[in-house]
């Protein structure tokens, strides 16, 4: 009997453990992700509109598979970011709160709340055609990893003001408009999102096999970011 109990007390420090050494973070489609370290979950721009404006669409299954009571945070109301029926939807049948541009004071007192993270929102510029849209851009501490979260802002600046990210999800024009600029930025990696389903093969051309970019071309694909023991 003891040697069960030690056994089952070993799988749950395993699995304890485990959980609290990594964040896993799923690629869904254009800039939704789902973010986790085992206890707490995050969608980022997810539920969007499935194939809104000619970006990525997604099987309904994937609004099945949304965890119960997660924390939904959006950049911004377009709808290849932010569907109000899916999220109602998913909302109604799992629980979990809701952040965006009309509740960020909230979003950022959030991070008090939950344990090993820290969010906070920065106000970026996204115009179409002549009309700016009220537009957040986000960087997720977790623990002492810092993933930053663009969103459809043009704008690299508010990016480049920062120091040491370990991952940054950009469009690919985050990247070209520093380089124009004449922009650095401090980060390990970047990951990028946001690509019309054509730019997919030329993403993988591009960047398959730069070291530091990582193009979001396979929908389900997985990034995980371990937390360096010592
Ligand atoms: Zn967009």
């Amino acid at each position: 009997m003891k040697r069960i109990f030690t056994l089952i007390f070993c799988l749950i420090m395993t699995i304890g453990l485990s959980q609290s050494k990594q964040i896993q973070i799923e690629f869904i489609g254009n800039c939704g992700l789902h973010m986790t370290d085992g206890t707490t979950n995050f969608y980022i721009d997810f539920p969007y509109k499935s194939g809104a404006h000619g970006y990525m669409e997604f099987n309904d299954s994937e609004l099945d598979s949304i965890q119960e009571n997660s924390i939904f945070i959006f950049t911004h109301n377009h709808s290849d970011h932010y569907s109000k029926k899916n999220l109602k939807k998913v909302m109604k049948n799992k629980g979990g709160q809701t952040y965006g541009v009309s509740n960020i004071s909230e979003l950022e007192k959030l991070g008090e709340s939950i344990e090993n993270f820290e969010i906070q929102a920065f106000k970026t510029d996204h115009t179409v055609f002549g009309i700016s849209f009220r537009h957040y851009s986000y960087l997720i501490t977790w623990h002492n990893k810092k993933i930053y979260l663009s969103g459809d802002t043009t704008e690299p600046e508010t990016l480049s003001q920062m120091e040491e990210i370990d991952l940054a999800f950009v469009p690919y024009w985050i990247l070209k408009n520093a380089k124009d600029q004449n922009i650095t930025i401090d980060a390990k990696m970047f990951a990028i999102y946001h690509l019309y389903p054509e730019q997919i093969p030329s993403a993988k051309e591009n960047w398959g096999e730069v070291e530091n970019i990582r193009p979001m071309v396979e929908q389900g694909e997985i990034i995980t970011i371990e937390l360096e023991t010592d």
